[in-house]
Order: C-alpha cells, then sequence, then structure tokens
C-alpha cells in the first residue's frame, strides 16, 4: 500500500511570512503600524497604508528567503513524518517568489526532494490525504474534499476555529496527524 500524503502548507505554516511583511510595512509606512491582530482576513485592502500594494506587502525582493522557521520543533516533526508519510509541502506562491522558497526550504528542509515541492494555488487540486494550513480557504476546500485538516490559528481563520482541528505549534504535530489519519476521513463511510 502506497503511504499517505501530508500535504503541508508554507507560509504561515512552516515559516512565519505574514509578522516579517508586517515588520517592513510599518518601517515603510508610518501609519497605520500594522500588527499581527489587524489581519483578520487574506484582504489587506483598507487595512495597510493607502500606497501598499500585494506587490509591496507580498513582492519585496528576497523577502521569502528570510522568514524565520515557524518554530524549534518544525523540522524534527517534518522529518518524522517523513518516515511514515509521502509529505508534500504545497504553496500558492507568487511565481517571482518560487525560486527564493526553495532556496528556504533548501536550507531548512533540505531532506525534501523537489519532487515534494509543489506550487499550486487551487490546493484541493491535489489528491493528498491529509491538510496542514493556516488559509480558512484551503482547509474548507479541503474537509469538502473529504480529507483531514489541520488549521493553523491565526487572526484571519479565527472565524472557522472552532470547527476544526487546531495546533498552534509544531511540537507533537506527528503524533496528531497519525491519530487524524488512522480515523476515517470526514463524511465517509
Ligand atoms: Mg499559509
Amino acid at each position: 500500500m502506497s503511504k499517505k500524503i501530508v500535504a503541508i502548507d508554507m507560509d504561515d505554516t512552516i515559516c512565519h511570512l505574514i509578522p516579517k511583511a508586517i515588520s517592513y510595512h510599518n518601517a515603510q509606512y508610518d501609519q497605520p503600524q500594522l500588527a499581527m491582530e489587524h489581519i483578520t482576513s487574506f484582504n489587506l485592502h483598507g487595512i495597510w497604508h493607502p500606497q501598499c500594494t500585494e506587490d509591496v506587502f507580498f513582492g519585496r525582493p528576497g523577502l521569502y528567503e528570510e522568514l524565520d522557521i515557524f518554530d524549534e520543533h518544525t523540522v524534527e516533526e517534518i522529518r518524522k513524518m517523513m518516515t511514515d508519510y509521502d509529505v508534500i509541502v504545497i504553496t500558492a506562491a507568487r511565481p517571482s517568489s518560487v525560486p527564493e522558497k526553495w532556496k528556504w526550504m533548501q536550507q531548512h528542509l533540505p531532506f525534501i526532494p523537489y519532487d515534494n515541492f509543489f506550487v499550486a494555488k487551487r490546493k484541493y487540486l491535489v489528491d493528498f490525504d491529509l491538510l496542514i494550513d493556516d488559509g480558512p480557504h484551503n482547509v474548507i476546500a479541503a474537509r469538502e474534499a473529504g480529507k483531514q485538516t489541520i488549521l493553523i490559528p491565526r487572526p484571519w481563520n479565527a472565524h472557522i476555529q472552532k470547527d476544526y482541528v487546531l495546533k498552534d505549534s509544531w511540537d507533537g504535530m506527528y503524533e496528531l496527524v497519525g491519530e487524524l489519519l488512522s480515523e476515517k476521513p470526514d463524511g465517509r463511510e
């Protein structure tokens, strides 16, 4: 039997994108000074400075190479998962950021081969068994497709947190994945 596929998002799941993007925004513009709790959706228009754009906020050259790893457990928990599961990293990357993201992966998770590095915005088209992600649209679509999910709780997914399995640290993530994958997927007999 082939291994089950565990799909792991990158930004704000394996590494911290929004805090770094906020810090650059706040250095560039005096007002408003953004904080994590202000980011209650992925639509940042009206929240960031009037001159800020998607390209300014998310497209800064080099941004994706300098992101911090999520926490001190991330690497080891993913490494453990690699022995039992087919682990893929799946990111809705801006095309210009893909080389930066791959460099980051090689630096922090060099044991993940590029066969397992998926760039996809419509993640629900990929046939994984379980998704670890902070994006509400991604976990909702995954559940609708009958997959297991783990939601990384963040201000922008507060509205769905009560309905999902949450994990705010990578400590114990391998064990939680094992528990969920030993259950039957949502909605299936
Ligand atoms: Mg994400």
